[in-house]
């Protein structure tokens, strides 16, 4: 009994620095969005199971906290969607991946479209696609260079509104992409109504593919397959083996993201990566 009441009184103190932590955290994540000091985005390669060449990039954020070191978005990306900061971080990620591309074009590099991962809050903001466009134009960089994830999810509840706003941004030129699909609950039937260009089959579904006894299998050729359909392009994310890369040969699926393919890695390292392509 002594020694549940210690636990608890652990518990408590734990809590309590976890609280802590998260309100500094908060307040740093506050103060480095002042000026973007600290923000990066690393680039992991989509590639063609085809060809095996870089067809894409996904951008994904990345903090350099001054003591802690890097810390990944699953950290920090729902404080900044909890604290209202999301839309500053959001406008970050987008100057970030503009300016890297401009560098990219600076060099010469014959660069692949970009995907950016858009939060709920920052597409529904409203003069999104004007902002978007404006942004664009002033750094005359081409929309087809830029690709939007967003994820079923976001659209539940809004989806006329939602369909509205995405067919504004592919007439922009801006292509789309469901992110994490297979995981929200609307169903397959939805997807002839939405503007998209491809699809990123979740995770947790390749992951399930070395396990014959889940249901994996059959939904990666439905959603495979229903998506070829319509004319979207198919990814499988989160592709780590061999055996998961030959398995999805037996699906219509066109682009491979993954550690297998190649890991997220800062923009210079991914350039390098795409100039050595050319010359092979
Ligand atoms: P996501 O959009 O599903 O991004 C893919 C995540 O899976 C990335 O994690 C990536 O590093 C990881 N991943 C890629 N291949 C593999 C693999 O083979 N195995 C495993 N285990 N993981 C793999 P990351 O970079 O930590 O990002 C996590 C999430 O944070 C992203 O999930 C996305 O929802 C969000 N995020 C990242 N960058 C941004 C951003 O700039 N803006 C917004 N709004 N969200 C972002
Ligand atoms: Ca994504
Ligand atoms: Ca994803
Ligand atoms: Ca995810």
């Amino acid at each position: 009994k002594k020694e549940g009441r210690n636990t608890y009184r652990l518990y408590r103190s734990e809590m309590d620095l976890a609280v802590q932590n998260h309100l500094t955290l908060e307040t740093e994540l506050r103060t480095m969005l002042d000026t973007g000091d600290g923000l990066f985005m690393v680039y992991q390669p989509l590639v063609s199971r085809e060809t095996g060449l870089t067809v894409s990039a996904e951008a994904l954020v990345r903090w350099q906290h001054p003591t802690r070191g890097v810390i990944p978005p699953g950290e920090f990306i729902p404080l900044a969607e909890r604290s209202g900061l999301i839309l500053s971080l959001g406008e970050r990620v987008l100057d970030n991946v503009i300016s890297d591309i401009l560098r990219w074009q600076q060099q010469g590099l014959e660069i692949v479209p970009i995907a950016i991962n858009l939060s709920a809050a920052q597409f529904w903001q409203s003069g999104f696609v004007q902002h978007v466009e404006r942004k664009l134009a002033d750094a005359s960089i081409c929309p087809e260079l830029i690709t939007f994830e967003l994820t079923e999810s976001l659209l539940l509840n809004k989806q006329a509104q939602g369909i509205e706003i995405l067919t504004h941004l592919s007439e922009l030129g801006c292509r789309i992409a469901l992110d994490d699909f297979g995981t929200g609950y609307s169903s397959l039937s939805y997807l002839q109504h939405i503007p998209a260009h491809s699809l990123k089959i979740d995770r947790s579904f390749i992951e399930a593919l070395d396990d014959p006894n889940q249901s994996s299998r059959p939904i990666i050729a439905a959603i495979a397959s229903m998506a070829q359909e319509l004319g979207l392009t198919v990814i499988a994310e989160g592709v780590e083996s061999e055996e998961q890369w030959a398995m999805l040969g037996n699906y219509a699926i066109d682009t491979i993201q993954g550690f297998y393919t190649g890991y997220p890695v800062e923009a210079d390292t991914f350039s390098m990566g795409l100039t050595s392509q050319l010359s092979q």
